[in-house]
């Protein structure tokens, strides 16, 4: 296909996969570290025999792509037509110098939207920094409604603060979906409080299937549910009406519940396992060690941070970043019959 690359505006051509999947989509993880340990992502906290307490290894500072390198590959991503861009990690906002990173995307050209995924844990601190930067939509995750069960799911105390920070960004006029991970056995019991949560507040209330990732995923079939069966216990709660799907609007199949007391409330559910998306994914990741990848449940990488520091060009880069695109695979072969091969990449590196 020929480009043409002007200074500015490196390709006019937009970014479609071999199966026609136009990728607009870009997802960055900031950072590996974070200051939660949900058993479900992080390797676990072992004791070491010196009583040290250890957590696998992170990433060293060096290994992360610096926020220059960052808002290059942005540049390049936003001059290629992808418009949509998510912070995500580990836990973006406890990497330094987050707030200037975000002022200084938004003044990418062509770049409308930047969101942020996070824990909630800094919200409250960090939430009308965010706002004024220009941040209208916030994805927060949180797995249980009780204090005691938060500290066992994320090994550390912190769900007040979660939940202060929640406050704060709503009253700052944050759109926010609240996203939690299913888990049977664990905070199957809450669904309900969650949606009843989604009738009460202004918060859109996402169920996402528990997926079988990391190199010491806790996850099982025992834990796994479905959305079929999430659904059906919400409907308890009142009417489900499909929302009309609006391009780009991501991979949950949102629903209206309205309840007989005339409350309403929007909830959703993301099934990467029962109902695959694969084929209006329109995603690209870049993990927190600087490599593209097309797929959260497929390995392949493409090292980007080598080429960066080994001083390729604009159009080196761009060069690489339509290949990984082209190889996007079409699909991932998870099913709720037979796991095969979760992914070995950590979640807190790819980001989700
Ligand atoms: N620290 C931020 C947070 O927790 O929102 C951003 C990174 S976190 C890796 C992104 C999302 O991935 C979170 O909503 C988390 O619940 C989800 N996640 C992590 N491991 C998962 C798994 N095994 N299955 C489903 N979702 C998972
Ligand atoms: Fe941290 Fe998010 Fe992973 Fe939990 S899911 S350990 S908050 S990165």
């Amino acid at each position: 296909m020929h480009q043409h690359m002007t200074k500015n505006n490196v390709s006019a051509t937009r970014l479609v996969d071999q199966f026609s999947r136009t990728i607009t989509y870009l997802r960055l993880s900031l950072t590996d570290r974070c200051n939660l340990r949900c058993l479900y992502c992080m390797p676990q906290e072992e004791i070491d025999r010196h009583d040290q307490v250890k957590t696998g290894r992170f990433l060293e500072h060096s290994e992360l792509l610096s926020y220059e390198e960052l808002l290059r590959v942005v540049r390049l991503a936003v001059s290629l037509g992808m418009n949509k861009l998510r912070l995500t990690g580990g836990e973006p906002l406890v990497r330094k110098g987050v707030l200037d990173f975000i002022q200084a995307l938004f003044q990418i050209d062509g770049l409308s939207e930047v969101r942020l995924t996070t824990n909630g844990v800094l919200l409250e601190e960090y939430a009308s920094r965010l706002f004024q930067a220009g941040v209208r939509q916030l994805n927060v995750s949180l797995d249980t409604l009780e204090e005691e069960k938060f500290a066992r799911i994320t090994g550390r105390s912190y769900f007040d603060k979660v939940w202060r920070g929640l406050f704060a960004a709503k009253e700052l006029g944050f759109k926010i979906k609240i996203n939690v991970v299913a888990m049977r056995g664990i905070n199957d019991d809450e669904f309900l409080d969650f949606g009843r949560l989604a009738l009460r507040e202004p918060f859109q209330v996402r169920f996402i299937e528990f997926m079988p990732v990391g190199e010491k995923s806790s996850w099982d079939r025992q834990h796994f549910i479905g959305s079929d069966e999430i659904m059906e216990r919400i409907a308890s709660l009142g009417t489900l009406t499909p929302f009309k799907k609006r391009h780009g609007e991501g991979p949950a199949r949102m629903f209206e519940l309205s309840a007989p007391d005339g409350q309403r409330g929007a909830v959703g559910f993301i099934s990467p396992i029962s109902h695959h998306f694969c084929d209006q994914c329109n995603r690209l990741r870049l993990t927190s060690e600087g490599r593209l990848r097309a797929c959260l449940l497929n390995d392949r990488e493409t090292d980007l941070k080598r080429l960066l520091r080994g001083g390729a060009s604009d159009e080196e880069l761009v060069a690489e970043i339509r290949q990984t695109i082209l190889d996007k695979p079409q699909g991932h072969s998870l099913n709720t019959a037979v796991v095969r091969q979760p992914c070995s990449g950590q979640m807190s590196r790819i980001g989700g």
